[in-house]
């Protein structure tokens, strides 16, 4: 069921209403809308709204602050807190929304915590649905609890025809899940354990029984992540396999080595201490498939034999995206994670007024080493859109 939520709609604007339920896209349409309404979206729409764009739509199924509420409330930030409260008060919208919010709240929860040190994801999620919640409630936008699976070009404005609505531009921000490696279905007697769970040590503890045996494939901040809980469950055995070694982000002077691929916080402190020890426990082994001597297969048949689990932590890939036409034709969208524009992948035409960010559309960024990464994190989805959102909003309709 959709749910359409507007303030115009309670003020029962005939104009709105028609245009929230009608099955064609004759009505005024909106400067933008924003599809997917986790830290990315809301980013995205809160900048936007900074630039002056005051006729949003944001669509999303559940209006939760993303993936991070619904999966990973219990794991430890990788970013200090107050890269959150910085996220927080990036733009005027949010700022104005955290000021007006009634007190005590998730925002003052997480300045009471110490900013230098991480806090659970759960902290800082809180802060996100404190925005979610107030952006909804700012007038010019409307929210609609709902996944857009279509998105159609005609006549210089988007259409998505089965929402009856139409925007000048539209920002795609539909996060991502994990990766699943397909090497578990060659060993139907290894059951698949999904990264997920292994990173919610309340469940993980109901799903692996003592005595199991797990393998990790990944060496990834989530893969070590998965391997701490597994490990401090105290009673299965675990084989990490992986083919790149640990890398630890380094704070320099005023920036940060590895800052998007590096190790940090609890995951770096656990890995330094545990995982790379010199002295290690025989209930926790790392099998390097790279220099190990024997093919990936021989290691796998001989190493799973007896293992229970499997779990894949080989990173994440964007959720699907609703299928875009123009003029009728279906296109792939190419990302340009300078600028947050899309292409036509075949044609390399541009297709205006469409954009991206997120962890989905990360902006490419190098470091001072030159080191090239995709730069994903709340703060880093702000700096992008602080930078891109008044190109987008210059951008012709
Ligand atoms: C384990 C883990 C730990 C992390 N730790 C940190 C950290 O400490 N600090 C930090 O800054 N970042 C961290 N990140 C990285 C990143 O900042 C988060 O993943 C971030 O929450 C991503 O936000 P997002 O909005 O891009 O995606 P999501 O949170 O996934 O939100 C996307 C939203 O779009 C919706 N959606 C998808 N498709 C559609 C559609 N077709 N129509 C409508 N809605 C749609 C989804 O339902 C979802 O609500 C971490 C990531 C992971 C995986």
């Amino acid at each position: 069921m959709l749910v359409y939520t507007s303030r115009r709609l309670l003020h029962s604007n005939r104009s709105q209403i028609l245009r929230a339920f009608s099955t064609h896209s004759n009505t005024k349409p909106y400067d933008a809308v924003v599809i997917g309404a986790g830290p990315g979206g809301l980013t995205a729409a809160s900048n936007l709204m900074d630039q002056g764009f005051s006729n949003i739509c944001m669509f999303d199924p559940h209006f939760t602050a993303g993936r991070i509420h619904e999966k990973y409330r219990e794991v430890p930030s990788n970013t200090k807190t107050h890269m959150f409260e910085k996220w927080a008060t990036g733009t005027k919208t949010f700022s104005q929304i955290i000021e007006a919010a009634p007190k005590p709240n998730a925002y003052t929860t997480m300045l009471s915590f110490d900013q230098d040190e991480g806090c659970m994801l759960g902290d800082a999620v809180d802060v996100a649905q404190l925005l979610s919640d107030g952006i909804r409630k700012v007038p010019g936008v409307d929210s609609v609890t709902a996944r857009v699976r279509k998105l159609r070009r005609e006549r210089d404005v988007w259409d998505l025809p089965e929402h009856g609505i139409t925007s000048r531009k539209v920002v795609l921000t539909p996060g991502s899940h994990p990766k699943r490696f397909d090497l578990v279905d060659k060993y139907p007697h290894v059951k698949e354990l999904d990264l997920d769970i292994t990173l919610k040590p309340s469940a993980l503890r109901e799903t692996v029984p003592a005595g199991s045996k797990v393998g990790v494939i990944g060496a990834s901040h989530s893969a070590v992540l998965a391997l701490k809980n597994l490990y401090e469950l105290g009673n299965v055995s675990i084989v990490n396999f992986h083919r790149s070694p640990l890398l630890y982000a380094e704070y320099k002077d005023g920036w940060i080595l590895y800052d998007n691929t590096g190790l940090k916080g609890v995951a770096a402190d656990w890995a330094r201490e545990i995982l790379a020890s010199e002295n290690p426990n025989p209930r926790l082994r790392r099998i390097n498939l790279k220099t190990d001597g024997r093919t990936d297969k021989e290691i796998y048949d001989r190493e799973l034999e007896d293992y229970t689990h499997l779990v894949s932590a080989i990173g994440y890939e964007m959720n699907a995206l609703p299928t875009i036409e123009v003029d009728g034709q279906e296109v792939l969208a190419d990302f340009d994670p300078l600028t947050g524009r899309f292409k036509e992948k075949e044609s390399q035409r541009p297709l205006p007024g469409l954009y991206g960010a997120g962890i989905a559309y990360p902006e490419r960024v190098t470091d001072r080493a030159g080191n090239v990464e995709s730069a994903v994190g709340w703060f880093k989805f702000m700096r992008f859109c602080k930078r891109v959102a008044p190109e987008w909003a210059a951008e012709a309709p």
